[in-house]
């Protein structure tokens, strides 16, 4: 293999250009991707690094490596020209600008997108939050201060919440779920976190719904469903995102909700394999298909990917982690969590607690907030598959 390309200049790309060199890969290197700059990382433009624009300064450590790296690496940076095709009988990557890039391997890691979203068509001032250049916008509109909406009560709707609130921004977070970030915390931790926000001052309306909207000089007007007005001088609408594959629909490759992949993250086209948030593959300790939007698991699949494509291929089956930190609350998410599962609380304090996840009586998950030291015991209990029943009648440790 003399020419590797990786498509998709972000976490799970720039991870899989070091595994490929890591591993001895001393062939051609070609790193494509949609936006301009060098790759950063997304996670600090809701929490830190959004307060710091907010503040007037530009935060000078996003890039996920500096210039160097790459040169040192002998990587060709093909950045602002993203890949429009793909040819996989001809091993050929298309670009928007026309020009055609040869591969022998290829690693596809196009991450999501934002969901499309009628509010967003409507109007055309309100904000989203993916890329650097959205966090810069977002935080021209919270420098003025006033009234931001957020319309979504997910991760990155509550930590631009948390943020803003703390810069002294009112804010009103709106979803029609019953508690904020319900999909992955369900009814009893999402109302943790509804009280942890109310205390600090956000107004949550969740559940609500939207009956209309309209923008009104410089301002957005909401009307709720259950007849409240609210006057918006900011709105971030955060409802999620879909993985990156418009530009593959006609090349072939085996698409869903994601790349399709087997669990060794090799795709339905010789010499093509993928990683992160665009990869949706069947996780053998949960028995079901995933697709992982998270930091952690961009890291760990585009090394993944990689060592698959230099011909060691193993199934990925990693405990999926992630975190999100809103106020004082540092909370560490692990294995599967889903709605479909019971939870139970293992652990509560005014701070902190450790809550589990299980199906069947058998632990699929775990959510440890502000417990750092029960870490490692509960990613034990998930990849042990471990009875629910055993760890609640275990003496809590501390945390
Ligand atoms: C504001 C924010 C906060 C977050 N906070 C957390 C957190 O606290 N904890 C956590 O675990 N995760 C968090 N995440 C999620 C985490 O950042 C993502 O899971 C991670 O960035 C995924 O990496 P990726 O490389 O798979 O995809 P992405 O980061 O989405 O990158 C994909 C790249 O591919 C490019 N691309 C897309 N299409 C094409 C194309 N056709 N041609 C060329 N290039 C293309 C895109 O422009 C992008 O640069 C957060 C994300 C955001 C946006």
């Amino acid at each position: 293999m003399n020419r590797i390309v990786v498509v998709g200049g972000s976490l799970a790309g720039v991870s899989a250009i070091d595994e490929l060199r890591r591993r001895g890969y001393d062939g051609e290197l070609t790193l494509v991707g949609a936006e301009p700059g060098l790759p950063y990382d997304r996670p600090p433009l809701s929490k830190a690094a959004l307060t710091r624009l907010v503040e007037g300064e530009e935060p000078d450590d996003l890039l996920l490596r500096p210039a160097a790296w790459y040169d040192d690496r002998d990587v060709t940076l093909r950045l602002g020209v993203p890949a429009a095709g793909l040819d996989v009988a001809g091993r050929e990557v298309l670009l928007a600008s026309g020009d055609t890039v040869s591969y022998d391997g290829l690693v596809v890691a196009t991450g999501s997108i934002l969901r499309p979203s009628s509010i967003v068509d409507q109007l055309p001032s309100v904000h989203q939050l993916r890329t650097s250049s959205d966090a810069h916008g977002l935080a021209a509109a919270l420098r003025a201060g006033g009234h931001l909406v957020v319309v979504g009560a997910g991760f990155v709707g509550m930590e631009v919440a948390a943020t803003a609130v703390a810069l002294g921004v009112t804010v009103t977070v709106v979803d029609i779920a019953p508690v904020p970030m319900s999909r992955a915390f369900g009814p009893a931790l999402g109302s943790w976190f509804r009280r942890r926000h109310e205390d600090h001052g956000v107004r949550v309306l969740c559940p609500s719904g939207i009956a209309r909207t309209e923008e009104v000089g410089r301002r957005t007007v909401f009307d709720l469903a259950g007849g409240e007005r609210i006057v918006a001088d900011a709105v971030l609408v955060g409802i999620g995102t879909v993985p990156a594959i418009g530009w593959l629909e006609d090349s072939g490759l085996a698409l869903g909700d994601g790349i399709l992949c087997a669990p060794d993250l090799t795709t339905s086209a010789p010499g093509v394999v993928a990683a992160g948030d665009v990869v949706r593959w069947d996780h053998s300790l949960f028995g079901e298909s995933l697709r992982i939007e998270h930091w952690t698991n961009a890291v760990e699949q585009g090394g993944h990917a990689a060592a698959t494509l230099l011909g060691e291929p193993a199934a990925f089956d990693a405990v999926p982690m992630f975190w999100t930190d809103q106020y004082d609350a540092r909370v560490r998410c692990l294995g599967r969590l889903s709605p479909a599962d019971d939870v139970a609380v293992l652990t509560e304090t005014e701070r902190s607690v450790v809550a589990v996840t299980s199906r069947a009586g058998v632990v699929r998950g775990a959510v440890c907030i502000n417990a750092p030291r029960r870490l490692a015991a509960m990613r034990a209990a998930i990849a042990e598959q471990r009875q629910v029943e055993d760890l609640l009648s275990a003496a809590p440790a501390a945390s």
